[in-house]
């Protein structure tokens, strides 16, 4: 029984004849180095596994720090942000448009008089008019528009 006496060597698991009895583990002095390397190199990966799992885990203790304008540039995007300091913004802040300007132009050009339509003639038949430049309720008996 000549197996009986051989050894398994812990790394290549080949069988192997020890010459030191009882002590021995592995077949040759490489094996027993590439074994030991092994092991270093398991328990840095379990290390740095532990570790990035801390990583992980410990901002979730704490209250996230994140700026609210993070969120809406990161998550709505630029379009939507921009939309949502448009709505922030007080109508009359924001700057005149081409289009106001034509508008006020507009009325403008319909006349300086303007018929007040929830004012009755008065006694003598004449129409209220509002006199834009002067700012006052007028009668006038011709069609001032
Ligand atoms: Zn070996």
């Amino acid at each position: 029984m000549q197996n009986s006496h051989n050894y398994t060597c812990n790394y290549c698991f080949k069988e192997y004849k020890p010459t030191k009895r009882g002590r021995q583990k592995f077949c040759t002095t490489s094996c027993r180095v590439a074994h030991f390397n092994a092991k270093k190199k398991i328990k840095q990966l379990q290390t740095i596994e532990k570790t990035s799992k801390e990583t992980i885990t410990e901002p979730q203790k704490d209250t996230p720090k994140v700026n609210l304008p993070d969120i809406t540039n990161a998550a709505i995007g630029h379009a939507a942000s921009s939309a949502i300091i448009s709505f922030f913004t007080p109508k009359n802040k924001k700057p005149v448009t081409k289009q106001d300007l034509d508008n006020l132009k507009t009325t403008i050009q319909g006349g300086r008089y303007r018929p007040v339509l929830n004012c009755p003639q008065n006694d003598k038949g004449e129409t209220a008019y509002f006199d834009l430049e002067r700012n006052e309720v007028i009668f006038s008996f011709n069609k001032l528009v």
